[in-house]
């Protein structure tokens, strides 16, 4: 199972979690293969797609057979490193950011919020859900100290450039950005930008004109 990972096209990679969520269940029901119809049901994902994406992780389907569920799990858990839990902060304890820190992301891949933090002292100091929230001004120190790679940035869209800046020389290598902010980070870091709002505009938007 010597794969190189950089031929993974980028659009495969960001599968991969959904692919590796759905089989983990598979396994666990005691199921040995599955079909690329089979998955394509349940992940909602084109089956030339699937067969495809699989081609890339060397699993290659038998007519009539299928996947073998155990082979693409072992590939799936390497890949992702599943091996090691990813330590994640997040920036920002309003509403969203609190969500999340009582949301508990360990239940279906191995990423952990160990801390987070705000500016607003009637937040820090305390734990919610479980993760201490300290102030933002103690950033650098903490996140050096306590290893962190990916941070989740739940801050109001006007500081969080001035956020990001800050992350330079810390080690974090990722931002999941919830603020509508195009962010200008180092190449070392890598941003992935999730804007709710403009996602359910989009769903919206397919749904008139796209009906099913
Ligand atoms: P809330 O109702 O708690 O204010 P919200 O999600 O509507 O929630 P936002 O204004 O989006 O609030 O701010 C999100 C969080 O980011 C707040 O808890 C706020 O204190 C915090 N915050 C604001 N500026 C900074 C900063 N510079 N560094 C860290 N956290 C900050």
């Amino acid at each position: 199972m010597d794969i190189d990972q950089t031929k993974i096209p980028q659009a495969t990679a960001k599968r991969l979690p959904l692919y590796y969520r759905y089989l983990k269940n598979l396994s666990a029901s005691g199921k040995q293969r599955v079909s690329s119809a089979e998955l394509s049901e349940a992940i909602k994902v084109d089956s030339a797609t699937i067969r495809r994406d699989f081609s890339y992780f060397g699993a290659l389907g038998k007519k009539g057979y299928g996947y073998n569920v155990h082979y693409l799990l072992s590939f799936f858990s390497k890949t992702l490193d599943q091996d090691e839990t990813t330590k994640v902060a997040l920036i920002g304890v309003g509403n969203l950011g609190t969500a999340f820190l009582h949301y508990n992301f360990i239940k279906n891949n191995n990423t952990k919020i160990e801390l987070a933090f705000d500016a607003d002292e009637e937040k820090v100091n305390q734990e919610i859900g479980g993760v201490p929230v300290y102030h933002i001004d103690e950033f650098t120190k903490q996140i050096k100290e306590k290893d962190i790679s990916v941070v989740i940035l739940t801050v109001p869209v006007h500081v969080a450039q001035s956020i990001a800046d800050q992350m330079n020389d810390t080690g974090i290598r990722g931002i999941l950005n919830f603020t509508p902010a195009r962010l200008t980070v180092p190449d070392h870091i890598r941003v992935h930008h999730i804007d709710l709002a403009v996602e359910l505009q989009a769903l919206v938007y397919f749904m008139k004109h796209y009906p099913v």
